[in-house]
């Protein structure tokens, strides 16, 4: 299998081929590599030759690829993807941006959680595999036990979203913010009896100033937090909370008889993705999940963590929706919900770098036997964003 792949030098797809290097994917594949900026010069050490760097402008330079993985973004997803259609080019393509997600004939790839719609609409044959939105991805598998057995009626995720889901250059703007917060406070942190309401009025004062580093996110991150993540839709939903909906939807195959429009979802957009034409879902046929969020933007680096509030269908024990969450896959782990086992394996300091999804904090709630609270972490940028492009490698290439 010939393979091209666009975008490997930014954040995802740095992650990407790392994990490809971990997993010797590149044992199974030839690949070619693209760039948009670099044409001509070096590809990336994959163990084998790969040639010079395409240009990743160029449609003719893809000719004769079984598969494009490309983790670009939505604008060159946006220019290319039509050009390479409209020539015939009839391989496979694999897309970490979100510019096809919700279109009717590519499919959100999770094959933890979807791997009968994957394989269903490759029968078919499908050829757009898109990775999902990293906050759903994460919420989903740690949840699959659950919504697999169509278990939640509604759901509320309140997410905590790490940096990174911004960009490279937000990661290191966060960092910037707090050494400058750290600095403004350093003298009076060193006085051991200096007066902690006089530190506080100096972080302020500095996150405040006008020369505070917040080209990338606008406003302070440090120190602070940004409840808003994404496009303002109207209406009072950002983006990204309406992701939270229309794609879990999506994933599972549900409410596909209600169209809403894909590309630009204005003020009260429905929980419905729109109906799809590539393949079966899981729970094909029924009615879409509500799921409510607020995104809220944090300082953790590259870990996004979601509380989670859902209306079971069932008032099951909590061992029994325990047994379900832990036994969904081999990636999720979940955690007593003690406080020693909380603190110390369910935070974004604990999870960074890994590929498990822990579940923790599983507890009936007060207002009644159906209420269920949790919470998740998960790397955004393995489950979230390179793992599900590298494993849809691998299913195409065992077909
Ligand atoms: P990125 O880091 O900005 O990289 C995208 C491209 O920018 C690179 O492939 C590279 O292309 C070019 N580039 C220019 N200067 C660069 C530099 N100094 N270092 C590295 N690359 C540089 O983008 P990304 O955050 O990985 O996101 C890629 C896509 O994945 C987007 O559509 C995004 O929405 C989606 N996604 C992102 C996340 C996330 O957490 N960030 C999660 C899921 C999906 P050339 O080699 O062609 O110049």
């Amino acid at each position: 299998m010939r393979v091209g792949f666009v975008g490997w030098r930014g954040m995802v797809g740095s992650v990407l081929l790392e994990r490809m290097r971990a997993e010797r994917d590149f044992d199974h594949l030839d690949p070619v590599f693209f760039s948009t900026s670099r044409a001509g010069g070096a590809s990336p050490d994959v163990g084998k030759p790969a040639g010079p760097l395409r240009d990743a402008n160029d449609p003719a330079a893809f000719a004769g690829l079984d598969a494009i993985v490309t983790c670009q973004g939505g604008d060159w997803t946006n220019a290319m993807h039509p050009k390479l259609r409209a020539s015939g080019w009839r391989g496979h393509w694999i897309d970490a941006a979100s510019a096809l997600r919700m279109k009717d004939d590519a499919v959100i790839i999770l094959d933890p959680v979807n791997r009968p719609v994957i394989d269903d609409a490759f029968a078919r044959g499908t050829k757009d595999w898109i990775g999902g939105n990293c906050t759903v991805s994460l919420m989903m598998m740690g949840l699959a036990g659950l919504l697999e057995r169509d278990l939640v009626e509604w759901m509320t995720c309140m997410t905590y979203q790490a940096a990174s889901g911004a960009g490279a250059q937000n990661m290191r703007e966060l960092l910037q913010q707090m050494g400058e917060a750290h600095l403004a406070a350093k003298p009076l942190l060193a006085t051991p009896d200096s007066s902690i309401l006089e530190i506080d009025r100096e972080v302020a004062g500095i996150l405040r100033d006008d020369r505070f580093p917040t080209e990338h996110f606008g406003v302070p991150l440090a120190g602070s937090l940004i409840p808003w993540i994404d496009k303002d839709l109207g209406g009072g939903m950002s983006r990204e909370e309406w992701k939270g909906g229309a794609e879990t939807n999506k994933i599972l195959g549900r409410g596909n008889s209600v169209r809403q429009d894909a590309e630009a979802p204005g003020a009260g957009a429905t929980h419905a993705p729109p109906p799809s034409r590539a393949g079966r879902g899981i729970h094909d046929g029924k009615p879409p999940i509500p799921v409510e969020s607020i995104c809220v933007r944090i300082g953790a680096m590259r870990c996004h963590s979601q509380a989670i509030t859902m209306r079971l269908r069932e008032d099951l024990p909590i061992a029994e929706i325990e047994t379900l969450i832990a036994g969904a896959h081999e990636w999720v782990r979940l955690v007593p919900n003690t406080r020693d086992e909380s603190i110390r394996h369910l935070t974004p300091a604990a999870v960074t770098g890994k590929l498990e999804i822990p579940v923790g904090r599983v507890r009936k709630l007060a207002m009644g036997g159906h209420y269920v609270g949790a919470f998740t972490v998960g790397d955004q940028l393995l489950w979230g964003a390179a793992e599900p492009l590298r494993r849809m490698l691998r299913i195409l290439l065992a077909h």
